[in-house]
């Protein structure tokens, strides 16, 4: 049986090195890491993911700001609010929750925030970073961050010799991921919708990363044996076990199946999930060093 890595554990290690910086910078300027997040709209999924991205702000010690908007926000306004936080000066980081509403467009918004308060990695300054490899420089997506912590805990910081797979090419996930890999020496392969024969590729992988969107789609026979294998699927699906209409989270791959070919691996929920949060409040503080001219911790 694969060793399942306990991503509630280390993410409250990330929060618990966070919440010392953060009061380190207290300590030494007087100011508190701000966090504003920017919510638009009804959607109750993302407003559950603002409430606990709020409440673990607070929990780090920063100053945490919620703007709730209408759905019938204009472009307009929602630009001018994140011009607003871009100015002040006690805000260090922005994040503005997708999806936005279907009236607005993400991309102006995302890319009109200042990258060195972009702290989801969104803005393409901060991609550009990471793609040239300038990793202490940028922000990093955070779910990307995450997941790579996790491979540094299982493999080091050095990655040579080893071969990666990450299946999907999004720019919020398997692009940052693929550069973070080949960052650390991986010979990495980049597979989505259109790979040939995508078992084959995968069964390549000393360390394979799924991002698809597609419940339990990897199986044993796609995994290499001993394979260190991230789950970054999230997928809500029928579970009448549980009850008449009653639903669970599964991830990209057949955890069963997988863990036992798998030599690390892990699960859904409870694996890259809780990391993500947890690096969204690493790039907070590092943004709130750098503004103070402070050198943040490695995380
Ligand atoms: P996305 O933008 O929809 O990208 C999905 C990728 O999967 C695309 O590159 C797509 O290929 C590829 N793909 C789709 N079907 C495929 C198939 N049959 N074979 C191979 N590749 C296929 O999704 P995303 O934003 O990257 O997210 C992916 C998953 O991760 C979702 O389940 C999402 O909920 C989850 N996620 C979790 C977290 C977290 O906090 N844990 C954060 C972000 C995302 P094409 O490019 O060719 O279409």
């Amino acid at each position: 049986m694969a060793k399942v890595i306990d991503g509630k554990a280390v993410a409250a290690g990330v929060v618990e090195q966070v919440t010392a910086a953060s009061n380190a910078l207290e300590a030494q300027t007087g100011a508190r890491p701000g966090l504003a997040v920017v919510i638009v709209g009804n959607d109750p999924a993302s407003h559950v993911y603002v409430s606990s991205k709020s409440r673990m702000a607070k929990q780090c010690g920063f100053k945490s700001v919620q703007h709730t908007l209408p759905a019938e926000t204009t472009q307009a306004e929602l630009e001018a609010l994140v011009a607003k936080l871009n100015e002040d000066p006690e805000i260090h980081g922005i994040l503005v929750q997708l999806p936005l509403p279907d009236t607005l467009d993400s991309d102006p918004v995302i890319q009109s925030i200042r990258p060195e308060k972009d702290v989801d990695g969104l803005h393409v300054v901060n991609a550009g970073k990471l793609m040239t490899g300038d990793l202490d420089g940028g922000l990093i997506s955070c779910t990307p961050a995450g997941a790579m912590l996790f491979v540094r805990q299982t493999h080091g910081p050095d990655l040579s010799g080893l071969n990666a797979v990450v299946i999907g090419r999004s720019n919020l996930f398997g692009k940052p991921m693929s550069a973070l890999l080949l960052a650390a020496n991986a010979t990495v392969t980049t597979a989505h919708s259109r790979t040939k024969d995508l078992a084959g590729v995968c069964r390549n992988a000393d360390i394979l990363v799924a991002a698809v969107g597609r419940p339990r789609m990897v199986k044993a026979g796609w995994v290499k044996p001993g394979a260190t294998v991230i789950d970054v699927g999230i997928n809500r699906i029928d579970a009448p076990e549980r009850g008449e209409g009653k639903t669970r989270l599964v991830g990209d791959v057949a955890f069963d199946e997988c863990a036992e070919v798998a030599g690390t691996i892990t699960p859904v929920p409870g694996g890259v999930g809780p990391m993500t949060i947890a690096m969204l409040m690493a790039n907070t503080v590092t943004a709130a060093m750098r503004a103070h001219g402070l050198k943040p911790p490695s995380f």
